[in-house]
């Protein structure tokens, strides 16, 4: 199965309060954008775009 990538909203296990991470792909690129203001840098690797989303997600919730 080939994934197709449009506007990914991130399961709910990632959004935290007023944090809500998604994907928004650029060309080849994943890039997270929050509801918060933050965007993180455009990745090729979905999975690497995630973890950085989480990653956010971990330092705002701290
Ligand atoms: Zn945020």
């Amino acid at each position: 199965m080939h994934e197709q990538g449009e506007e990914e909203p991130l399961p709910p296990a990632t959004t935290t309060g007023e944090h809500h991470v998604t994907l928004t792909e650029r060309g080849p690129f994943m890039a997270p954008r929050c509801t918060c203001g933050w965007y993180g840098p455009a990745r090729r690797s979905r999975p690497l775009a995630r973890s950085e989303a989480a990653a956010h997600m971990a330092d705002a919730a701290a």
